[in-house]
């Protein structure tokens, strides 16, 4: 799948313009002919001509008539969002969710299961493969024309493998998009979940369609950026970039899993959060993470200090992001952040201001996540939407039909 070589030839052409089609109709929802044309540039034929197509092969339907401005009506046309899907997983250390989306990016069914304790990672794939065929059967007869995953990163795309996980064994061994590939017998493609958070933050926001470097950070069980470029991600030679949570922010810190010292995911995440409050209140029983943000919601001093804490270090990595990659917008989210995302913003506003060059802090909307459900999930989904979008007929055409390349 994809081109090869620099040059344009007729074939590409078309798959670019379909493309732009498609974005445009899972952004717009329902859209006529004559709109499409405006808003993509393209001739009105060659919209007639695109759309004939996609009515032909299902993936796009008539809705009715609309009425225009100047009260003219003319036909709606709008996805198949009746007849396909997406699976979206993303997979967590210690759960997983597994969600339906439309091809409009739209979530209509999802499913929380958790990863026991000690369980190793062969164990939770299988049980992860047995929930996946489950759900894809239980909405048969809609077509599941691919699966989008997030993981918790560094994913390395060229060996196929989640490179580290810290906090688990195991997943380093297993191939995953191979192997889901050959459970589900679709299209399978695999993300770290910070990258998923960007992509969601870009396509659900249309106020981010302009960015130039738009920088999502996932402060969860782990540290994550995604990094998009134009819309585009910042992937790196094997699709690890962003990897904000294995920089060091202390040069003789305490010695990560990574192999660096003083790593920024050792002091941000909620994993380090929890284990800081246990150490500082000493409780009888330990404290789960969701003990630590209820304690940090009713006013705990020490806890609300140890908070403070967290996102003055945090603001040491952004402001390293901010410096090196000069982006328009960086956006908060996951788990730690969404226990007070309004004073962590704040906070972080504030010692970002004091450390990093003005001119570049006056430039940079720092902001929490402005979408409202699993961003990792809609992500995911996102993922293989992009691959539909970009390669329709590979989903879609019938064998005859694909033009000679
Ligand atoms: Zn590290």
């Amino acid at each position: 799948m994809g081109r090869e070589g620099l040059g344009f030839n007729q074939s590409d052409i078309i798959d670019n313009n379909r493309t732009v089609l498609l974005r445009l109709l899972c952004r717009a929802g329902v859209c006529p002919r004559v709109e499409l044309a405006r808003q993509t540039g393209l001739k009105q034929s060659t919209i007639t001509n695109i759309t004939a197509e996609f009515i032909r092969w299902g993936l796009v339907q008539e809705t009715g008539f609309l009425t225009g401005s100047k009260g003219r009506r003319s036909i709606g046309i709008s996805l198949n969002n009746d007849d396909f899907g997406i699976l979206s997983i993303r997979l967590a250390r210690t759960h997983f969710v597994l969600s339906i989306f439309n091809l409009s990016a739209i979530q209509h069914s999802t499913r929380q299961y958790d990863i026991p304790d000690n369980q190793n990672a062969d164990e939770t794939f299988s049980q992860l493969c047995s929930a996946a065929e489950e759900m894809i059967r239980e909405n048969a007869p809609r077509r599941i024309l691919a699966c989008g995953i997030a993981v918790p990163g560094p994913y390395s795309s060229i060996n196929n493998r989640i490179a580290l996980m810290t906090g688990t064994t195991g997943w380093s061994n297993i191939p995953l998009s191979g192997r889901l590939r050959e459970r589900l017998n679709i299209p399978v493609f695999v993300e770290q979940d910070a990258n998923c958070g960007a992509l969601a933050q870009y396509w659900l926001n249309p106020e981010f369609y302009s960015s130039q470097v738009l920088i999502y950070i996932a402060v969860g069980q782990g540290v994550g950026a995604g990094i998009l470029d134009s819309g585009t991600l910042v992937r790196g030679r094997l699709g690890m970039a962003g990897e904000i949570g294995h920089t060091s922010i202390c040069y003789d810190g305490p010695q990560c899993t990574c192999g660096n010292r003083g790593c920024l995911e050792n002091y941000c995440s909620s994993t380090s959060f929890t284990k800081a409050v246990n150490e500082a209140l000493r409780p009888a029983a330990p404290l789960s993470f969701r003990d630590c943000a209820a304690l940090l919601k009713s006013g705990n001093q020490t806890v609300m200090d140890l908070f403070l804490t967290l996102c003055d270090r945090l603001s040491v990595g952004i402001v390293n992001l901010i410096n090196s990659f000069n982006p328009d917008v960086i956006i908060l989210g996951d788990e730690m952040t969404h226990v007070m995302p309004d004073l962590m913003v704040e906070q972080i506003r504030k010692c970002v201001k004091d450390r990093c060059i003005p001119e570049l802090f006056e430039n940079t909307i720092i902001e929490k996540s402005l979408v409202a459900k699993d961003s990792f999930a809609h992500g995911a989904a996102l993922k293989a939407i992009e691959d539909i979008f970009d390669h329709p007929s590979d989903y879609f055409a019938p064998a005859q039909e694909e033009y000679v390349k």
